[in-house]
């Protein structure tokens, strides 16, 4: 059996600390989960009411920590946001949650480690688990969405001998043709270039390669912070198949961090779930070249080996199927990866049943993770669920 970890009261609205320590206690007993991951804009008697039943399971606390975006104390400002290739900032259905900071913004930079510094001063915590370390996810609205073309990212580029205003035109250009649309997406999911040395697709892959060298830099500057107060160090990675297009190389951040989770979620319709991204993207892509569905979904399915069906339908309704959740897991060193897996009926933004899970969480075990990480949060699992994750993860 491996690790079982939680993460809890990201929402904390109306929840004394008597009854969060009560359905904590609760999953205590239920279940031998070994670290809690608290949200970021907690009443103190929360967080301490969490700390004390943590101390009394023999648990570790962790702080659930946004980087790039607001954790309602660090705000970004306008001017720190990241810039989409349409010139303009990359806002998230207007959500202060979904919207991200430039991880080269040196105020942005000053900002977190000023925010990083008081979390430590606190105390109460045993690690700080990172979560929104990335670009904004560009799979709906490529043209507009991929980023990040600001100021700050021309100078630092330019200390890495790139020059961001050639590659933008450059990356501009590749819209131009289905073909080379084709060669964007393969790029944009990790793969590489198919076609003859091109000096557009070079462009493009020299920006993404640039984009990760800039989040691997914000990580290993935020865990060092953390590591020099003798604090673990989680981080919260996109799925495998997508995280290159948010800007990560999940097996370069590993070594950063004492663990890591994927969002591997397979039936959440909503921001980092696989069918939502994946949908985003093949909607546009139909869209943009006019292809039939199918089409589309036979060239992501080969390109990410998730399996998927041929519909947005399909998709959305029974989500990626278990094989294809192994196939993520498979990223990297399984030692210190751990999966993410949704819980939580959500109307219209989670789909799921217990054969699902059951098999999705077998798929996980025998690919090897280390860990379980059960999302999100702990506070909307029902106790059913909790049951069914010892039946299958700890007993099974
Ligand atoms: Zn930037």
């Amino acid at each position: 059996m491996g690790i079982i970890a939680v993460q809890y009261l990201e929402d904390s609205q109306n929840i004394s600390p008597e009854d969060a320590r009560k359905k904590l206690h609760t999953a205590f007993d239920t279940l031998p989960i070994s670290k809690v991951i608290v949200g970021w804009n907690l009443a103190h008697g929360l967080v301490e009411a969490c700390a004390e039943e943590c101390a009394r399971f023999d648990a570790e606390l962790y702080r659930w920590q946004p980087l790039l975006t607001s954790d309602a104390v660090f705000v970004p400002k306008p001017e720190w946001l990241t810039i989409g290739l349409d010139r303009e900032p990359v806002i998230h259905w207007g959500e202060p949650a979904f919207t991200f900071a430039c991880p080269n913004h040196p105020d942005v930079r000053d900002r977190i480690t000023a925010r990083l510094q008081e979390i430590i001063e606190q105390e109460i915590y045993h690690g700080v688990f990172l979560d929104r370390i990335r670009f904004p996810s560009p799979m709906a609205a490529p043209m507009q969405e991929l980023s990040c073309f600001c100021a700050h990212c021309r100078r630092v580029a330019q200390t890495q001998d790139l020059d961001l205003v050639a590659m933008e035109r450059s990356i501009s250009r590749l819209f131009h043709s289905p073909e080379q649309v084709f060669e964007l997406v393969r790029l944009l999911l990790g793969g590489r270039p198919t076609g003859a040395h091109d000096e557009t697709i070079g462009d493009l892959d020299a920006f993404l390669r640039f984009r990760i060298h800039s989040i691997n830099g914000l990580v290993e500057a935020a865990s060092a912070i953390i590591r020099d107060s003798s604090l673990a160090v989680g981080l919260d990675c996109f799925s495998p198949s997508l995280a290159h297009a948010v800007g990560q190389n999940i097996p370069a951040l590993m070594p950063h961090a004492d663990w890591t989770k994927i969002m591997s979620y397979g039936h959440t319709l909503g921001i980092a779930g696989l069918p939502y991204e994946l949908s985003g993207l093949a909607a546009w892509m139909i869209g943009y070249l006019g292809l039939s569905e199918a089409r589309v979904y036979r060239f992501l399915s080969d390109l990410t080996g998730l399996f998927l069906p041929s519909t947005t339908t399909e998709l959305c309704e029974t989500g990626i199927p278990s094989a294809g959740l192994a196939h993520e897991a498979a990223v990297a060193p399984t030692d210190n990866l751990y999966a993410g897996i949704e819980l939580v009926d959500l109307d219209r933004f989670t789909v799921l049943n217990d054969a699902q899970i059951t098999s999705d969480m077998r798929a996980f075990k025998s690919s090897g993770v280390a860990g379980l990480l059960l999302s999100w949060d702990l506070w909307h699992i029902p106790q059913h669920r909790l049951d069914l994750v010892r039946k299958i993860w700890v007993d099974g």
